[in-house]
């Protein structure tokens, strides 16, 4: 099986973190085009994150990572089986803020500068806006102040870069995210889902053991949170082992509540993956 994961940008370092707590890790880091895994049938094709969904249409990949807006605008036809959580942004429409225009219908017959066409023409399609496209390759929100766009339709995260080149967001065409695509579900493509819902579903969480005495048993279950039930165990001197997953945010407070209750050698361990 060949996945197919971005060899630059801001979707290339998690996507090659996330395959590896999926148990996939790439032999040959240093990007070249292909290189073997940890497991025996699987390589990792290293290539650009928008060439992604053709490589994985044509067949030439099984899967790949990429982003949702660039299946977006490659228009590919192929199925997005899992949202990866990382690569957030939104796909926004923004006019310098001095712009007399308020809302999208504002812009009718206005030039729009974008670095994607066919996201920015369907839209443009849809409002019935009869704006003008102009192709960029990079820096499209600089546009507006070189007299070549009076609105641009950009990746925006924060907003900060928005706000510092004094623009300001008045419609959103898309959310995006980085997603796992295949063409077929095969079960090795399926085994790799599976993998990565386990590290999404980890993320966040701790594994929390504490040794407990018979008589603080009762107490501890009550403070202990637990996806079904806390594991209780036996323990050679007549106590207990209690195991369970703890949501990070709430760490602080089960740990100290857990020593209230009379827990000790309390352990905190990271989880990999969850499998439930
Ligand atoms: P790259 O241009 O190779 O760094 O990757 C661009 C992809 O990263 C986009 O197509 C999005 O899927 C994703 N992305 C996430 N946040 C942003 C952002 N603030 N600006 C541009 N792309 C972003």
């Amino acid at each position: 099986m060949k996945i197919a994961i971005p060899n630059k940008g801001r979707l290339a370092e998690p996507a090659l973190r996330m395959l590896e707590r999926a148990g996939v890790r790439a032999e040959q880091q240093e990007r070249r085009l292909f290189s073997a895994t940890s497991i025996g049938n699987v390589q990792v094709l290293f290539a650009r994150a928008a060439d992604i969904p053709r490589y994985v249409e044509s067949g030439s990949a099984d899967a790949g990572i990429t982003g949702l807006d660039l299946v977006a605008e490659t228009g590919c036809r192929v199925p997005v089986l899992l949202k990866l959580a990382f690569g957030r942004c939104r796909v926004v429409l923004a006019v310098p803020q001095d712009s007399a225009a308020r809302k999208p219908g504002d812009l009718k017959g206005a030039r729009i500068a974008t670095k994607l066409p066919n996201i920015a023409g369907d839209y443009i399609k849809r409002k019935k806006l009869h704006a003008k496209i102009t192709v960029v390759d990079g820096a499209t929100e600089i546009t507006p102040y070189l007299g070549v766009a009076d609105a641009i339709i950009d990746h925006v995260s924060t907003g900060a870069t928005l706000e510092m080149n004094r623009l300001r967001a008045i419609d959103t065409l898309l959310e995006s995210q980085a997603c796992l695509v295949a063409r077929r579900s095969t079960p090795e493509v399926r085994e790799l889902r599976t993998a990565l819902e386990g590290v999404l579903l980890a993320e966040g969480k701790k594994y929390v053991m504490c040794d407990v005495s018979k008589a603080a048993l009762k107490r501890v279950l009550a403070v202990m949170p637990a996806m079904e039930s806390p594991t209780v165990l036996n323990l050679a001197n007549g106590g207990y082992a209690v195991h369970s997953v703890v949501a990070e945010a709430e760490l602080l407070r089960v740990v100290s509540e857990l020593k209230r209750a009379g827990a000790t050698a309390i352990l905190v361990l990271p989880i990999e993956r969850m499998l439930p």
